[in-house]
């Protein structure tokens, strides 16, 4: 059974409350105060998955704020508030928490979230970290669901796809020296967008998620909560590295790779002005049809068989 088939199966059916979205979402919603919506996302990384034990701590810090704020901006929220679950290796040095916090206080500074709690063990384990954060979506629509995605619109993406991988590589030692430097920090602390995203997303977006499975999964998963068929188009997909066109496999890494923490979402073709307009780095990539799954199309109009999703852990 695969991580989400595990969740639908055991969790999901435990997910009553209409906020939870059946855990089909990147967030839940807590309260409709009147002044819109309180929603919760937590994320948890792990020493040897997410970090290297190497990985300086306040990058560690960063990564897991990030990996948060990510999920709450790409649901048109702006994150405010965090719990930290710190689960701390026996014999591992306590000194280094400081670079932790020094890390933690800086990062959640920038995002304008307080920390409110958490809780502090250890384990004879690796260095494990959750947090649980909140955000506010002002507006009365609430979150942007991954479910809203219409027959008919175009499919967006923020910034660019691949720096996930790449980094990815760069931590495991398979890229050669001068390379890994470029790209090892975007695994470290990975570069999300800013709280503008969440604006725009919260404007014009129908559906929207974050990518952290890789983009051809989770426009799978747009495609799945929307009941609806995304068709990318391979060429206007905006790649962290120039490629030889003949080296397909390596892009299909870039696109199935994993945590690029960008914004893929959906909007109607009337507000494709606002892309522009918003001065933020956007690509359409494709567009909205009826029928289910992901369609990958070559700029010839040949179809790229999409058979490896994108990242799971089990
Ligand atoms: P994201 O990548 O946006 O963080 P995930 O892919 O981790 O989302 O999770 C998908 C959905 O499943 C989310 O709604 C999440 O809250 C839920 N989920 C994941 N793991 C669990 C779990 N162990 N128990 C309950 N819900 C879970
Ligand atoms: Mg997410």
């Amino acid at each position: 059974m695969d991580e989400f088939a595990l969740i639908r199966r055991l969790f999901a059916p435990l997910a009553t409350s209409e906020g939870a979205a059946g855990l089909g979402d990147d967030v839940a919603i807590l309260a409709s105060p009147g002044n819109g919506a309180v929603i919760v996302t937590t994320d948890a990384i792990v020493e040897g998955v997410h970090f290297l034990t190497s990985d300086p701590l306040d990058t560690v810090a960063r990564k897991l704020v990030r990996v948060n704020v990510s999920d709450i901006i790409a649901k048109g929220g702006r994150p405010f508030a965090a719990s930290l679950t710190l689960v701390w290796p026996n014999g591992r040095e306590a000194d280094e928490l400081q670079e932790f916090a020094a890390g933690l206080g800086e990062d959640l500074e920038k995002w304008g979230v307080r920390l409110i709690g958490g809780d502090t063990t250890s384990t004879p384990g690796p260095l494990t970290l959750s947090m649980t954060m909140h955000g506010h979506c002002p507006g009365a629509d609430g979150p942007v669901r991954r479910s809203g995605a219409r027959i008919g619109d175009l499919v967006a993406v923020s910034g660019v796809i691949g720096r996930g991988w790449l980094g990815l590589r760069a931590a495991r030692g398979e890229l050669p020296e001068e390379a890994a430097r470029i790209w090892l920090p975007a695994y470290q602390e990975p570069d999300i967008q800013g709280l503008d995203i969440a604006d725009l997303v919260a404007r014009v977006a129908s559906s929207s998620i974050d990518v952290s499975d890789g983009l051809l999964a989770d426009a799978g998963h747009i495609a799945e909560q929307s009941k609806a068929r995304l068709q990318l188009r391979l060429d206007r997909i905006p790649l962290a590295l120039g490629v030889d066109g003949e080296d397909e496999a390596q892009v299909m890494e870039m696109l199935t790779g994993g945590d690029d923490y960008q914004v893929l979402f959906t909007l109607a073709p009337d507000d494709e002005h606002e892309l522009r307009r918003s001065g933020l780095e956007l690509t359409v990539i494709g567009d909205v049809v009826s029928g289910e799954g992901v369609d990958l199309f070559r700029a010839d109009g040949s179809v790229v068989d999409v058979a490896k999703g994108g990242w799971t852990h089990f």
